[in-house]
Parts: C-alpha cells; sequence; structure tokens
C-alpha cells in the first residue's frame, strides 16, 4: 500500500511546507465475465508450485512431528486446565456447546496484551525454511501459552480454500455473511483457531471431508486480546484429513476506515453511500473470520448480494450475477488464484466506470462517481495504467496473473491507496486528475501513486512476504519502481538518477540519523503493532537500498535476478534471504561473487547509516585513509540499544570514489569498505585534485572529507559546476548541510557550496538546497538574527530570479509537454524567493491574487498557484483570507481544495489561525485526512508553530482516538507539530506533556523528544557561530 508520499512544498514567507500523501489501490469491477480461462496464469490448485510448496510443508513439518504432537498434548492439557478456570477475568466465555451447530458467541470489549515475541512461519521459501529450526525452539518455548493466546496463529490448519457469501445491507449499514474454509490438518488437534474480530457469530459447524458427517463442536468463544475465535471440538481433527468449517455471522459495515467500511459523497444534491473494504495489514478478521496472516495463502470464491440500483466489485471479474424479485441481486466471482487475505477486497457502490484493455488483454476500467467520470477525471489513470501494466509485464516478464484490473477512486480512504490484486483502491486526491487545473507536482503525485499500487501486483499480491518484519521487501520495491516507472512513461524527466535523491534519499536520512530509528527489518510482535511498520524507514529506506544493490550489482543482472525471484516465488510467500539467494545466483551467472546476504543484513538489521571520510591531504604514495562511524545528529542521544555503542557499528559499504580536477574527472572505481579505518591507494592523485565519494550518489550513507578537499569541491563547483555530475552536486549539499547541522563540519562550509547556484542550471542541486535550507530556517526563524540569514540566502537566489522570471498562464498547454525540469527549477526558484522576502516576487504574487479577486476570473498559472496563495495570505490583509475561505469551500476540483486549505496555514493573523484549527476538526468542513495537514501547516509557520502546538496538546485525546487506529497518520502529526520546537522551555513542555497523558504514539513521542533535544543542541553549540560567519560574510 501506498503510504504519504513527501514531496515538498515551500509556500513563500513561512518557508517551505512538505506534502504528504498517502496510497492505496483501488479495484474495479468486472461485470462480464472475461476471458479468464485463457488468459490466467496457473491456476493456485493445480500448479506444480503448490505440489512443490506442499510437499515440503510436509517434508519440513515431519522432523518436528514428534515435538509438535509432545507440544500438542501439553497445550491440550493447559488449555484444558485454563479452561477449567474460565471464569477468571480475561477467560474465554463459555458458550452452549450442544449439537452440531454451536450457540452464539458475542465478542467482549477490550483487548489485552498477548505476550512473546512473533513465531515466524515460511512455507514459500527456501531460506525461511533453513530457520525453521530455530524457529520450533522459539515456538516450544511458548508451548506453555494456550493456542489461542499466542501473538501468531498456530500451526497446526492451514486454509486451502475459502467460500465466501455475502449480504450487503446498504440502508442500515449491516452485513452478514456465511464463510466455508476448507482446512487441511497438519497436526491433529480439537481446537480450530483463526482470526475474527467486531463481528457476532450465528452458528459454526465442522464437518468432515465435505461428505462425511459432522464433527460436534463442544463449544466456542472469542479472545479478543489476539482478535481469535476458537472452535473447541468434541474430538481431535485427524492429520491429512481435510475438514469444512461453516460459520454464519454478521457485523456493521463500520464507519472508521479500517475492514469493512462506508464512506459517501453528494451527487445533484443527494447523499450516496459506498462500502469498500481496507484489509491490510489486519482488518480482513474485522470482514469475515479467516486466517489472517500473509503466510496462508488460499484460493477464494466470493458471492455478495445487494440491491440492485447497486453494484459490487471484487478481485475477480463476476461469472454470473443472479436477479431476485425482489429487487436485489447476488454476484458470484471467479475463483481467485492463491493469495494473502491482505490484499481481498470488495466494494458496494454506484459508481460508473471507463475501461481500456492491454496488449495482452487485460482490461482495465476506472471506478469514480459519476460526474468524475463523465468530466474525465480518470482518463489520465486509466491511459498510465494500460502502459505501466505492458512495461511490468515486459520488465518482470511475468504476466499480469488475473483477467481484469479494476482502479476504484473513492472520496475517503485511510491511505492514499491500497494494491488489492485485480481491485486497486485509491483515494480521489490520488487518482482522479483535471489536467486543466491540476500543477505538474499534482500530476506526478497521482502517476507515482499508480506506479506503485501496480508494482505491487507482482511485488506484495503475487509474491507476497512471508511475514511483516519484511514488509519493506513489497513497499521498498514498490517505492524504488515509482521513479523507475515514471522514466518509462516521461523519460525525460530522469526521476530514477534524480529526484529519488531529494525525495527519497535525503528525506529518509534525515530519519535514519536519529539514535531512535530503527532497522528496515523490524520485530513484529503482535496484531495491533503491525501498522507500526508501514512506516518511512520501510518505504524509503527499503528503496534506497534497493537502489544501492541495482547500482552495484550493475540493473541488469539485477533486473535478470528479479525476474528469477518472481517465477520461483510466483503465487508463494518469500522472505528477504529468498530474494538475496536469488540474486546472488544470478550474480554468480555473470561471473562476480558476492554474498548478498552477508552484505545486505548490515544494511537491513543495523539501523542507521554511516558517514564515510575519506582523508587525503596528508597523502603520500597516493594512499588515502577511508573511515565509517555511524552518523547521528545528536551524539549526546541516549543509544536505543545499550548493549551496543555507535562504534560496534560496521557496514560493508559500497564506495565508488573518483579524482578530479578542474576540468576533468576520473571514471569511478568501486572500493569495498568493511573496517572502521582503512588505507587504499588511488592512481595519479595530484597536487590539485579533489576526491568525491559515493558517485551519483547511489549509496546509502553520507561522505565527509578534510576541510583542504572541501575547499577543492568548492571551487571547483564556483569554476566549472558541470565536471562534477547534477546528482553529485545535489548529494554535496545535502551531505555538506547535514554534515554541518551534526556537527561533524564548520557551520560556513554548506553556505560556502551554495553560493555557486547562481550559475546552476539544472532543478536537481537547487532543490537539495531548498530542502537543506528548510529545517535550518526552521531552526532560525524565531530568532532575533533572522534577518541575517534571510538576507544570505536571498542574494543567492536573486539572479537566477531575475534570469528565469514567471511562468505564463499555461491553462492552454498540455501539462504533459512541458518541460519538467525547466518548470520544476523556475517553480523552485520562485518558491526560495517569494519564501526568504524578495520584493519583486511579493508584488508578482499581491498582482495575481488581486487580478483574481477583481476580475474573478483565476489567471495564476497552475505551477507556481501554491506559492502565490500561501504569499498572498501572509502578505495581504484578511480579505483576502476570507476570499480564500470561500474559493475553498466552492471549488470541487480536489487538487485546488487542497492548495487552498494548505494557503490558509500562511497567514501572519494570529486569530485566522486559531479559527482555522478549530474549524480543522469539523469534519464537515474539513476531511479527516486533510486535518492533520492544518495542524503541521500551522506548526510550520514561525506565527503559528506555538498555536498548533498548544493546540495539539489541548486536542491530544480527540485526535489520537481519531487517528489512532491508523499509526501512520498520528506518528505523521507527533512530528509533524514537534520537529521544529527548538527552545529549552518547548523541550520542557514536550517532555511533561509527554509524562502526563496515558499510552500511545510511544515510538512518535521518543523520536521527537530526541529531535528537540537536537535542535536545542545546535541551537546552543553552533548558531553564533554560524551567524558569525554570515555577518563576516555579508560585510565583504
Ligand atoms: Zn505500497
Amino acid at each position: 500500500m501506498a503510504l504519504e508520499e513527501k514531496r515538498e512544498k515551500r509556500p513563500p514567507v513561512t518557508p517551505m511546507m512538505i506534502e504528504e500523501e498517502a496510497a492505496l489501490r483501488n479495484g474495479s469491477r468486472g461485470l462480464t465475465p472475461g476471458p479468464w480461462a485463457e488468459a490466467a496464469g496457473p491456476r493456485p490448485r493445480t500448479t506444480e508450485r503448490h505440489i512443490a510448496v506442499h510437499k515440503r510443508l510436509v517434508l519440513g513439518f515431519a522432523v518436528s512431528i514428534l515435538a509438535l504432537l509432545a507440544v500438542t498434548m501439553i497445550a491440550v492439557l493447559l488449555s484444558v486446565r485454563f479452561e477449567e478456570c474460565g471464569a477468571a477475568a480475561d477467560g474465554p466465555p463459555r458458550a452452549s456447546g450442544n449439537g452440531s451447530l454451536s450457540g452464539a458467541a458475542r465478542q467482549p470489549p477490550g483487548a489485552g496484551q498477548p505476550h512473546g515475541r512473533p513465531e515466524e512461519e515460511a512455507r514459500g521459501g527456501e531460506a525461511a525454511e533453513e530457520e525453521e529450526e530455530e524457529e520450533e525452539e522459539e515456538w516450544q518455548r511458548r508451548q506453555e501459552l494456550p493456542l489461542w493466546a499466542r501473538p501468531r496463529l498456530p500451526r497446526h490448519l492451514r486454509p486451502l480454500h475459502y467460500n465466501l457469501m455475502l449480504s450487503a445491507f446498504m440502508e442500515n449499514f449491516t452485513f452478514s455473511g456465511e464463510v466455508n474454509v476448507q482446512l487441511e490438518v497438519r497436526n491433529a488437534s480439537r481446537y480450530i483457531v483463526l482470526h475474527a474480530h467486531r463481528m457476532h457469530i450465528e452458528a459454526v459447524r465442522v464437518a468432515e471431508d465435505k461428505l462425511a458427517g459432522g464433527v460436534r463442536v463442544a463449544r466456542t468463544f472469542f479472545y479478543p486480546q489476539t482478535q481469535v475465535f476458537v472452535v473447541v471440538l468434541n474430538r481431535s481433527l485427524e492429520v491429512q484429513r481435510s475438514y469444512n468449517l461453516k460459520i454464519i455471522y454478521n457485523a456493521l459495515i463500520e464507519n472508521e476506515l479500517l475492514g469493512f467500511f462506508r464512506s459517501s459523497y453528494v451527487l445533484h444534491g443527494e447523499r450516496r453511500f459506498l462500502a469498500v473494504t481496507q484489509f491490510s495489514p489486519t482488518h480482513a478478521r474485522k470482514a469475515f473470520p479467516c486466517f489472517d496472516e500473509p503466510i496462508y495463502k488460499a484460493t477464494f470464491k466470493i458471492s455478495i448480494r445487494h440491491q440492485a440500483t447497486y453494484l459490487s466489485l471484487s478481485n475477480m471479474p463476476v461469472e454470473t450475477s443472479v436477479f431476485e424479485e425482489d429487487g436485489w441481486v447476488t454476484d458470484h466471482f471467479s475463483q481467485t488464484p492463491l493469495m494473502s487475505t491482505y490484499y481481498l477486497a470488495w466494494a458496494v457502490c454506484n459508481f460508473t466506470y471507463r475501461e481500456t484493455v492491454t496488449k495482452s488483454g487485460v482490461v482495465v476500467r476506472l471506478y469514480a462517481r459519476p460526474d468524475a467520470i463523465r468530466r474525465g477525471s480518470g482518463d489520465y489513470a486509466l491511459n498510465i495504467t494500460r502502459s505501466l501494466i505492458e512495461f511490468y509485464e515486459d520488465y518482470f516478464k511475468v504476466p499480469y496473473s488475473l483477467p481484469k484490473l479494476d482502479l476504484l477512486a473513492v472520496p475517503k480512504h485511510p491511505y492514499a491507496a491500497m494494491e488489492n490484486w485485480g481491485l486497486s483502491v485509491f483515494v480521489e486526491q490520488r487518482i482522479l486528475l483535471d489536467p486543466s487545473i491540476s500543477s505538474i507536482l499534482y500530476l506526478l503525485d497521482v502517476t507515482m501513486v499508480i506506479v506503485h499500487e501496480l508494482c505491487h501486483q507482482w511485488f506484495g499480491d503475487l509474491v507476497t512476504p512471508v511475514w511483516w518484519e519484511d514488509v519493506w521487501l513489497k513497499e521498498g520495491f514498490a517505492h524504488y519502481f515509482e521513479f523507475v516507472g515514471t522514466d518509462y512513461l516521461y523519460p525525460g524527466w530522469n526521476m530514477e538518477k534524480q529526484r529519488f535523491l531529494t525525495d527519497v534519499l535525503h528525506e529518509v536520512m534525515l530519519l535514519d540519523g536519529l539514535a531512535s530509528s530503527h532497522p528496515v527489518s523490524q520485530e513484529v510482535q503482535q496484531a495491533t503493532d503491525i501498522d507500526r511498520v508501514f512506516d518511512w524507514i520501510a518505504y524509503k529506506k527499503g528503496a534506497a537500498l534497493i537502489r544501492m544493490l541495482a547500482n552495484f550489482m550493475g540493473h541488469s543482472v539485477f533486473q535478470m535476478g528479479l525476474q528469477d525471484y518472481l517465477t520461483i516465488h510466483k503465487y508463494g510467500n518469500a522472505a528477504r534471504n529468498d530474494l538475496w539467494n536469488t540474486l546472488s545466483k544470478a550474480l554468480k551467472r555473470v561471473g562476480k561473487s558476492v554474498n548478498i546476504q552477508e552484505v545486505m543484513d548490515q544494511w537491513t538489521l543495523q539501523m542507521g547509516y554511516p558517514v564515510i571520510t575519506i582523508l587525503g591531504n596528508e597523502t603520500t604514495d597516493n594512499i588515502i585513509v577511508i573511515s565509517q562511524e555511524r552518523f547521528v545528529y545528536d551524539s549526546d542521544a541516549k543509544p536505543k540499544d545499550p548493549s551496543r555503542g555507535d562504534n560496534s557499528y560496521l557496514w560493508q559499504i559500497p564506495l565508488t570514489i573518483a579524482v578530479g580536477n578542474t576540468s576533468h574527472i576520473s571514471s569511478e572505481a568501486i572500493i569495498w569498505v568493511s573496517n572502521k579505518s582503512e588505507h587504499h591507494r588511488i592512481p595519479a592523485f595530484e597536487e590539485a585534485s579533489w576526491l568525491l565519494g559515493n558517485i551519483n550518489q547511489t549509496g546509502y550513507f553520507r561522505v565527509n572529507y578534510d576541510i583542504r578537499n572541501w575547499r577543492l569541491l568548492i571551487n571547483q563547483l564556483t569554476r566549472n559546476h558541470e565536471v562534477i555530475s547534477v546528482s553529485n552536486r545535489a548529494g554535496l549539499i545535502d551531505d555538506a548541510f547535514n554534515l554541518a547541522r551534526a556537527g561533524y563540519l564548520p557551520q560556513n562550509i554548506p553556505l560556502e557550496i551554495i553560493r555557486y547556484l547562481s550559475e546552476e542550471k539544472d532543478f536537481l542541486p537547487w532543490h537539495a538546497a531548498s530542502r537543506a535550507l528548510y529545517p535550518l530556517d526552521k531552526l532560525l526563524d524565531r530568532t532575533e538574527n533572522y534577518n541575517i540569514f534571510n538576507e544570505y540566502i536571498l542574494r543567492q537566489v536573486a539572479s537566477m530570479y531575475l534570469k528565469l522570471g514567471w511562468p505564463m498562464n499555461n491553462l492552454n498547454k498540455s501539462l504533459v509537454q512541458a518541460s519538467y525540469q525547466h518548470e520544476e527549477l523556475r517553480r523552485e526558484v520562485i518558491m526560495l524567493a517569494c519564501s526568504f522576502g524578495n520584493k519583486h516576487c511579493h508584488q508578482q504574487a499581491a498582482t495575481l491574487i488581486s487580478d483574481w479577486i477583481s476580475s474573478n476570473r483565476n489567471r495564476i498559472p497552475l505551477n507556481v498557484r501554491d506559492i502565490v496563495y500561501c504569499t498572498g495570505v501572509s502578505l495581504m490583509d484578511e480579505d483576502v483570507w476570507e476570499f480564500i475561505w470561500m474559493k475553498f469551500h466552492s471549488t470541487t476540483a480536489v487538487s485546488e481544495k487542497k492548495i487552498l486549505l494548505e494557503a490558509l496555514t500562511c497567514s501572519d493573523d494570529r486569530n485566522l489561525l486559531n479559527r482555522l484549527l478549530n474549524l480543522s476538526l469539523n469534519s464537515e468542513v474539513v476531511l479527516d485526512q486533510d486535518a492533520i495537514d492544518v495542524i503541521i501547516h500551522v506548526a510550520r509557520n514561525p506565527h503559528g508553530r506555538d498555536l498548533a502546538w498548544k493546540f495539539f496538546r489541548e486536542k491530544w485525546k480527540i485526535l489520537n482516538a481519531r487517528y489512532g487506529e491508523a499509526l501512520f497518520m498520528n506518528s505523521k502529526l507527533v512530528s509533524g507539530v514537534t520537529e521544529f520546537l527548538n527552545t529549552e522551555g518547548e523541550l520542557r513542555e514536550l517532555k511533561n506533556f509527554i509524562k502526563s497523558y496515558e499510552g500511545g504514539a510511544a515510538v512518535s513521542f521518543s523520536r521527537a523528544v530526541e529531535t528537540v533535544e537536537a535542535n536545542v543542541r545546535w541551537q546552543r553549540l553552533y548558531k553564533e557561530e554560524l551567524f558569525q560567519w554570515l555577518r563576516k560574510s555579508l560585510t565583504h
């Protein structure tokens, strides 16, 4: 699924804003049977793959059968004892159990804390199997817990196939269901334990081998602590036999955005409802009883009964529709291939669609509310989806697996999109696009979310991680491919080589440079923690590591390796070691021997990243000294893991290095650095030569040099910056600012580097500079001497601002044809100029706003509208704020609505900011997902920072209740509101606040404290040094 993309937008005066978006995928409806029989890949239960997996499973478990038998016996004994004292507070409720249909079991409220760490289970991957012995021991250690109290499902049963029949009652938002699960028994047991949460179970029946008689159900109960439902039988299920478990249940179509939930929109003045699912990562259990862990792949046959005024959609096309006389219809969908529960999906709505077909015959439809379809707002997404399916099929050499792909645009969704196989769901702002009023940035966002979700149809849906600790495997790939896939659509944009640096690499190194970071592979303890692993470290660090890997392997070998990986593991699960093994083999085939697992384990299992220091100034005989240490912003911060100091962190680093002089740079050489400090010989090293490390910034680390080398690099940039590549120019800027912020480098070095920008005609270095300046600006924006800093930046920007000028109104031009690089550069420079107070820029913005108000025609160029709105609101009087507020209410275009709302946060007027904060929690005025952005953007405004911080503390209970379950939103809010606090007083307030509230968001708060401590430390140690240099520099 796609979280929020951080693509920065700096509003003028209150410098930059970073826009965040989240993405999940949507799906479409297959009303016609479609060519599934011909077009489909191997059907799950008849493939060789399946048989192989099945054999391996049997073999894998054979070794441990004796142990398991013993364990099961003990577990049974213990659980009997447990049942006997079942009257205890959190014991399972007793339910009547006579006859084969058991009585109703209603889930008691509240959930406790399951104990222990999760069991590993791997049935898809070879490497995962090797770990089985170790897991077995761990499993045995936990044998004292009853089967239902373990954080992971017990392994004695496996679902093979689900038949799911649902009836959706849209008039009262309830649904009823009947699920029939075909179970394979691996170890005999009297217990069936599967996930079920927030539902009412009416009846349970177990039948042996379908035709044979029923097995009596003794009783059933919910165990809410682990969100499971337990069926206790009067005798054991026998090994190697299969049973059918039938459960009849009902539940609410929820109002919260998880599980099977509802939302609404207004069409022709009338409110219409729709119901859709969001199961990832652990919410399928709210919609039907199931084995809700990714390893339990099964086939699904779904039927949905609904009023004929609605239509229904699911992963597969509709096979038949049966109409009833009373105005109801039942859609029977084709059977799915083997898949996990988290990307199963369905929807009931009255949307319309447009359709296209790929070369290979995949039917692609975009479903949205009828007015959006009529306007053609979905056409862009539909068209690029067709191209992208063709791109992925060619790149991976594995065809898309289903006969159709539906993209569903919904008004409300907890993420930007979700990659449900064949039915991906998108929030409208991430997929609908009206070219006449959308900026390039908006188009880029829409594009990348779609590229991301389509990648998941292979990475995630076809091959699924074994367990959530490796969620970065699917998310890292999907995020990396956002750039590769966008390059396919727009070859001139150079996304993977350029924009990746600022949007992913630089962005995540900020986070991962905190001592409170965590490894990209994270152990997950329990269901309620699983949401936590979907964070920027998993997405962005995952992507950055994959890019580093692709570069040191070579792109074509990397691509071959991925093709093998997908082919070997399709319709199954794989762990990271399965990927490493496949890639190592691909390298071997081209005659290279690198143990990828050994290298990558250091990057995925250790948190943080190294800073490499290259010392060349005392070079004799062309020998340089290269050392590595862990990079941290605040060296005083307490290490998260006290058992290992920063000194124990070591990485195997593929360092590329080149030597340059005034007019020439050598070709790069790769040096594997694996020790604390190493000596290396560099060829042809002359007196005035400089060294440059991490060529094109393909590595996930920073590089520092001795001051002499930094000076040589600065001279080079000033004289002829083109000797150094665009991506390295951006990299030098980002490294220098961050090394200085952490105290590794004098404060003046980064400020000296950006002097060359007046000659820089490429977008990326400007972009890197303005992103790096942003946190520095926030550290200074409330200080007495801020204007010195402001003045210095304005000087660097002035000449390029004059050179580039303002864009013409481009309403009549096709956005896609526009020169992306040039337009983005101009936008960046205008943003810096307006943000730091360039007078001409301010006047221009004010003129454009006045023209809009007086003529009531918006002639502001699309690509700078956010900058102009924000500048206007901040400089002009309250009437402009009211005007923008009115426009925010009246516009229906989602992209425009969002930038109007953000512009309102730019005001200098504290009363208006307070008014906006209070309105932000009114769901009728501001969408839930946008309220967070309002609060964060007010916190970025120096006039509003304390207001947002106060508002956040006062409303924490409400906010936490609203966003608590979508942890990503919560942590975004916590970091957004606190990251620019930087005084001792604010740090005290933060610590007191954390002390005074109870529970929730603990990880986000510890990160917040470390960030604010680092800010305060920087102020204490380096602020004066910076101002002194600026003062000197401005008087010269
Ligand atoms: Zn994703």
